[in-house]
């Protein structure tokens, strides 16, 4: 109880004097394997002895707050995973934006943990309007949502994880790549400043950007992508934009006409067959073609394509 006081009174302060200083020590940070109420307080007495508050130690402390939180508990059990060596493609690849990996290779079916004591938790990356939806448009495919953001805007690391690529990159502009545990990838393009560099390890929510307009972009706004092994999936499919939280803490990834989709692990699917249009497809299913679109994440119709694989329940 009181180290959730405080900690509040730590934010309000914190937010209060702004801090310029970048959260440096990424691999000290996860120095606990367990974290206690009782070690919390004890961290926050000691960051109160310090002359000078750093960002990093007001976001390290709310990632143990979060972590209590989350799971209700005096004391949790935290993460085994060693960030600054996780590794999913050869050493000489992971300078390219997206390393090649056979799509025979992956699974036709697995399911995907998303967030747990071991992964960490969600965090959103920038709490703004969609502008734009993962889908085809104009023939091709956004792979991507796009966030709308005022440049200098805070982007933050949805999940915990190691910075892979990080640089001024073509159409993506400033863009930061972070490799996570479970096989994820998160991509946040058109960045007007870069805030780590390639091999840090970072938390959720830690600030890994700002947000910008560089690149092949109009107007300020954060594209956000969500990729495994560097094959694209659509966000929405995880994650709530509006209540900025996961939907599903575990998912099914399958795949689905040459690219992956995520389903929750509980649903029924329709496999697309020639000449069946969104209206068909719900019909048969009791659905209004709305209905459809939300339950696979689109807010409009894109082009069916024969095997993709479409959620119905
Ligand atoms: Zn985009």
């Amino acid at each position: 109880m009181r180290a959730t006081y405080i900690l509040v009174l730590l934010f309000a302060w914190t937010t209060a004097v702004s801090l310029g200083d970048p959260f440096s020590k990424n691999d000290s940070v996860k120095t606990y394997r367990f974290i206690s109420k009782n070690i919390l307080t004890r961290l926050i007495d000691s960051v109160f002895e310090k002359q000078e508050v750093t960002r990093g130690d007001v976001e390290l402390l709310n990632y143990y707050a979060t972590i209590l939180k989350n799971n209700n508990s005096d004391s949790v059990k935290l993460s085994d995973f060693n960030l600054s060596e996780l590794s999913f493609y050869s050493q000489s690849d992971e300078k390219i934006l997206f390393p090649p990996v056979s799509f025979d290779s992956l699974p036709s079916s697995f399911n995907l943990v998303l967030e747990n004591n071991f992964l960490g938790y969600y965090f959103s990356p920038f709490k703004g309007v969609i502008t734009s939806n993962y889908g085809f448009r104009e023939g091709r495919l956004h792979k991507g949502i796009d966030i709308d953001l005022e440049k200098g805007d805070k982007v933050s690391a949805a999940f915990d994880g190691k910075v892979r690529f990080a640089k001024l990159q073509g159409g993506f502009g400033n863009v930061v790549i972070l490799m996570h545990p479970n096989g994820l990838e998160t991509v946040y393009g058109h960045l007007s400043k870069i805030k780590v560099k390639e091999g840090d390890v970072v938390l959720s929510g830690q600030t890994i950007g700002l947000g910008g307009n560089t690149g092949h972009s109009y107007g300020s706004h954060l594209h956000f992508e969500l990729r495994y092994k560097g094959y694209p999936l659509n966000p929405a499919g995880f994650i709530s934009f509006t209540d900025h939280k996961l939907i599903h803490h575990t998912v099914v990834i399958k795949k689905s006409n040459h690219l992956l989709a995520a389903f929750p692990s509980n649903s029924s699917l329709h496999t697309v067959n020639r000449g069946e249009s969104w209206a068909l497809i719900a019909g048969k299913y009791g659905l209004s073609t709305k209905e459809l679109l939300a339950l696979n994440g689109l807010a409009k119709r894109y082009y069916l394509k024969p095997g993709q694989q479409l959620r119905i329940n």
